[in-house]
């Protein structure tokens, strides 16, 4: 599959990725130790694109990497002499897991988000720390979610400043593991699980079985895919933030050997941003029935006639009770996430 934002092979079929994770980013026989390296104390080594990497699988350490992009920052001026290796940022893996580990990184396999970066810069990092795939610049608070708080909102992104923002999180379940891309300069980062414990949930208590979701906020579109693992019948992924719902049509064809589905309608052109009222992207057809609409969740009812859940995902700062009273009209049950 072809990445939507390069060009290249960012995006490997989600069974290809569950083959080979757990030894995605294992160190081998040869490789060298943990480094061991304080990340909160200044930092004095030089690393060069080079240093510290394993003669046999050409992996490194993250720390090797992190020390190799701090030492271009110092060498740049844009960071003092003294600076430590937490103050460069925060690295995502690209094809994100718990892994048990301190990661060995071969290469583009690290998404940097960071908070003092040019654009200049970015390119110097991607030209000469291998393993970095993407640079995106943090803009606002930490705490602020990246994306659309609602549909009369300004969308917040970060900014991509060099190379390739894709990556993908896999995410484990009772149900079973998906893979969901995502644009991540576009989308929030998700630290925690207890939404898909949520949905773990409704599936031990039989509710998803044959079951119409709807997925009012669905972004990337994890919760809705989980519940057709679960074995809905038909679910429904809406969002009004277009990059969300490009990410969520991706992940149906990465998944969709493990979804049993496929798409089979999909409109390739929308240059509306924001939806409003619900417009249907893309359709999805085999072992349940996925629509993809754009619009805002609070005209889900011209849509949907009638639904057995509704699961209602609003950003932490957005108060779900308005959207839950609406959907009470179509849903048989309501489930604020
Ligand atoms: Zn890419
Ligand atoms: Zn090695």
């Amino acid at each position: 599959m072809k990445c939507p934002t390069c060009g290249g092979d960012c995006i490997l079929p989600a069974g290809k990725v569950l083959d080979e994770i757990l030894g995605m980013y294992m160190a081998c026989s040869s490789c060298p130790p943990d480094p061991l390296f304080n990340k909160n104390a200044s930092f004095n080594q030089r690393i060069d694109s080079t240093f510290g990497r394993c003669g046999k699988c050409g992996k490194r350490h993250l720390d090797f990497v992190i020390g190799n992009v701090l030492t271009l920052l110092k060498e740049n001026g844009l960071f003092p002499e003294d600076a430590a290796l937490k103050e460069v940022g925060t690295p995502l893996i690209a094809f994100g897991y718990q892994v048990p580990y301190p990661p060995r990184l071969g290469n583009k396999s690290l998404v940097l988000i960071m908070d003092s970066v040019t654009e200049e810069l970015a390119g110097e990092i991607i030209a000469h720390v291998p393993e970095v795939k993407g640079v995106i610049k943090r803009t606002g608070l930490q705490s602020q979610s990246v994306g659309i708080l609602d549909t009369d909102f300004t969308p917040h992104t970060y900014e991509l400043l060099a190379g390739c923002d894709m990556r993908c999180d896999v995410v484990s379940s009772s149900i079973g593991e998906l893979c969901i891309y995502k644009n991540q300069s576009k989308i929030h980062i998700e630290f925690n699980n207890t939404k898909i414990r949520k949905i773990e949930q409704l599936y031990l208590q039989g509710e998803l079985d044959g079951a119409v979701v709807v997925d009012a906020f669905c972004g990337p579109g994890t919760l809705g895919l989980l519940s057709v693992l679960a074995g809905a019948r038909e679910v429904i992924l809406n969002d009004a933030w277009l990059p969300a719902l490009k990410n969520a049509i991706l992940n149906i064809k990465a998944n969709s050997d493990i979804l049993g589905v496929k798409i089979g309608f999909e409109v390739e052109d929308c240059d509306k941003i924001i939806g409003d009222e619900p417009v249907l992207l893309a359709k999805a057809e085999g072992a349940a029935e996925i629509k993809v609409y754009h619009g805002d969740a609070r005209k889900l009812d011209t849509i949907v006639k009638e639904c057995d859940i509704c699961l209602i995902d609003t950003f932490p700062s957005v108060n779900p009770a308005e959207f839950a009273a609406r959907c009470r009209d179509f849903a048989k049950k309501v489930v604020v996430i």
